[in-house]
């Protein structure tokens, strides 16, 4: 059985990252407004600290994690042909402690919604890529580094800025949807977007 290792944020749910800075900032910003891969960043800089402070002091950005479209029935579909892996880094460097919180929360949320995933393949961790599978799915282009046969990046508008020629010299390949992985990694009439 091939592994397939499978990126939490952003490639199966979007945790609520932009509502929180929307209700502790009282802005509106939508996430076509944000092209950065770290939402707070829209924050003025003077103002980051102190929202660190109350987000990992109030916040479970899984509570009201949205899951992306027919993500979880596929990853379903793929563990009976795949041996699956999810794989997250919670580690945020600006708060190296209090981050650890992340870890336990990511790892609820993977326990509730991805039950079928045995506990001892949920993986947390910053390094990504020591992770030794053939198959990889993640929306961050710089997870998609070394090992492996197929390297799916999931499209966001954080990733846009990669050519072509950059995903095609790394070997990765966009894929817009979980559709369209299920049906490049498990066949069907629909293949033609390569
Ligand atoms: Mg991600």
């Amino acid at each position: 059985m091939k592994k397939i290792m499978i990126d939490l944020d952003e490639t199966i749910c979007s945790p609520s990252y932009l509502e929180e800075v929307n209700k502790y900032m009282h802005t509106n910003y939508q996430y076509e407004d944000i092209s950065t891969y770290f939402v707070e960043d829209i924050i003025p800089e003077e103002e980051r600290e102190k929202f660190l402070d109350y987000f990992y002091q109030n916040v479970n950005v899984y509570d009201h994690a949205v899951i992306l479209p027919h993500a979880i029935e596929v990853i379903e579909e793929l563990s009976q042909f795949y041996d699956i892996y999810i794989v997250s880094a919670f580690v945020d460097k600006r708060r190296v402690d209090e981050s650890s919180i992340m870890a336990k929360y990511k790892y609820e949320w993977i326990r509730k919604n991805l039950p079928f995933i045995d506990p001892k393949k949920i993986i947390l961790t910053g390094s990504k890529e020591l992770i030794q599978c053939e198959i990889k799915i993640d929306d961050k282009f710089g997870n998609l580094k070394g090992y492996g046969e197929m390297k799916l990046l999931l499209d966001h508008l954080h990733n846009r800025k990669y050519s072509l020629e950059e995903l095609e010299e790394r070997g990765v390949r966009r894929v817009t949807s979980w559709l369209q992985i299920r049906d490049i990694l498990l066949g069907g009439n629909n293949n033609d977007l390569s």
